[in-house]
């Protein structure tokens, strides 16, 4: 075969392993949005099927031989950022890390991760960390093997490999960097906040408004901000999430409460800033890393872009009253912009990181980031993560954690065994803001247009900067040649900052 054969061969293998890993995807929408609760047992059968499947043909010796030949020619790798040699370097990479695991630690880690997940939830329950702690040290355990079986990078540390499945090429010492400023002056800022500024009023968070009425504003939005209903499809489910089968198909999920209209848009905006980057990746290449998304981190500087910075402005809120005061109506008619835009901001320290407002998030975030890096380093046992965790919200939040359902059993992550993805939510926060910044660099300021309903200048900057690369930068190049810099917390703190003492009154 020459060099030109062998890549069509191994194109029309992984593209027939999306094929296959997407039909999984299509069951996995279909659990969580229409399926019947009493089908879970076949269906756990199908999945199991599928992601067999789907793993023994992405790990052939064949394709490790194709690539492998595929790599040694020039014309294919010669220009790094073509789509032939970001396809090869990212299935490179994905081959790998599934052919490091050996099958028996695959089995263990798969079946040891349904037992912890139960074992959180009843734990979480019942407010009884005992219950848990087995499977934690278990987990930790298993995440240390697979860590050791990808190996740490040069001059890092074991946590770092496990993060890298997240966020490629980030470590423990670069975050460190970045998160510690960030740390200092959140904690600073909410301190004033809590001491010096007047809380804005948020009572038009519990005036009951109808779900059909929240689902049409929900519409409006999305359809203003340029989500194509032609290619994908809102729907209501327990948890709100994205999923795509290919750019055509992109599918969202919200959950609407009765007396939190402001809740409900938030998760609608959020998952429809990540499908807009889904449907945004190039279709013509479905089914390979050029029309995958760079990271995590990336994708949700995509969702926190179009959740906060567009939809907790002024200006959004400039168009949005009008709206809201037409559709959901009701008691919501006696409150104006300001109010709306005042209270979208309120920043009060919390127990729960997913209730928590955009600047005491972080810090949410920065407890789980220093406690994985403590338990990973062997500076702190399994046994005694509650008490760690309690006194990191003490120092950080300045609140008092009543009980371990609402501290460290709260978030399903570590049950799952994902230990690294956390730090992915703050990186996002602070990507969306370095993006924002130079958009408006780029673009001028997009007030005028956000007070018009125009989302259209902002969503184009973004296809062209980041949604039609694909995965063809490390999120960390990505953001250098978007923006010209190393991704700092700096822009994010600005945009804060100037936010929060308008609006909490400083
Ligand atoms: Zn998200």
């Amino acid at each position: 075969m020459n060099q030109h054969e062998n890549y069509q061969k191994l194109l029309s293998i992984q593209v027939d392993n999306a094929l296959l890993g997407t039909s999984a995807a299509v069951l996995g929408w279909d659990q969580e949005v229409m399926m019947p609760k009493g089908a879970i047992g076949w269906r756990a059968r199908q999945l199991g099927l599928l992601a067999g499947l789907h793993h023994e043909r992405s790990t052939t010796e064949e394709i490790g031989e194709l690539l492998q030949a595929c790599e040694e020619d020039q014309v294919l790798t010669g220009a790094p950022r073509s789509a032939e040699a970001t396809n090869l370097r990212m299935w490179r990479r994905d081959y790998d890390k599934a052919t490091r695991l050996p099958a028996s630690l695959v089995k263990e880690i798969a079946e040891t991760r349904s037992h912890a997940q139960s074992a959180w939830a009843k734990a979480k329950e019942e407010n009884d960390f005992s219950v848990f702690l087995p499977f934690l040290e278990k987990n930790l355990e298993l995440a240390r093997r697979e860590a050791e079986c990808y190996g740490p990078p040069e001059g890092g540390e074991l946590w770092d490999a496990l993060a890298d499945n997240y966020e490629p090429g980030t470590r423990a010492k670069d975050l460190t960097e970045l998160f510690t400023p960030l740390r200092d002056r959140l904690t600073a800022l909410i301190q004033e906040v809590q001491s010096k500024g007047s809380p804005p009023d948020t009572s038009f968070n519990e005036v009951p408004v109808p779900k059909p009425r929240q689902d049409k504003l929900g519409r409006l939005v999305l359809e203003a901000m340029g989500y194509d209903f032609c290619h994908g499809r809102l729907d209501e489910s327990a948890h709100p999430f994205t999923t795509s089968f290919s750019p055509a198909d992109v599918r969202i999920t919200t959950r609407y409460q009765e007396g939190l209209f402001l809740d409900a848009l938030g998760s609608t905006m959020h998952e429809g800033g990540h499908a807009l980057y889904e449907q945004g990746l190039p279709m013509e290449h479905a089914g390979t890393p050029m029309a995958e998304a760079a990271s995590l981190g990336i994708h949700e500087s995509q969702s926190r872009l179009w959740e906060n910075m567009v939809g907790h402005s002024r200006s959004f809120w400039g168009w949005c009253t009008p709206l809201v005061h037409d559709i959901l109506g009701g008691g919501l008619t006696g409150y104006d912009a300001e109010t709306f835009y005042k209270g979208s901001n309120r920043v009060q320290p919390s127990l729960i990181r997913v209730e928590a407002d955009e600047a005491t998030y972080n810090l949410h975030i920065i407890v789980r980031f220093e406690i994985e890096l403590m338990l990973f380093r062997d500076q702190l046992q399994p046994k005694d993560l509650p008490a760690a965790w309690n006194k990191l919200y003490r120092d950080l939040l300045g609140v008092e954690v009543p009980n371990d359902s609402k501290g460290c059993l709260q978030d399903i992550h570590w049950s799952l065994g994902s230990f690294g993805y956390f730090p992915t939510y703050t990186l996002g926060n602070l990507y969306a803001a370095q993006f924002f910044a130079k958009m408006e660099e780029d673009l001028g300021p997009q007030d005028q247009a956000f007070a018009k309903g125009e989302f259209a200048p902002l969503l184009g900057w973004l296809r062209e900067k980041i949604h039609s690369q694909g995965s063809r930068y490390f999120p960390g190049e990505l953001c250098e040649q978007v923006t010209g810099k190393k991704l700092s917390p700096e822009p994010f703190f600005t945009y804060l900052e100037k936010k929060v003492r308008e609006t909490n009154r400083l």
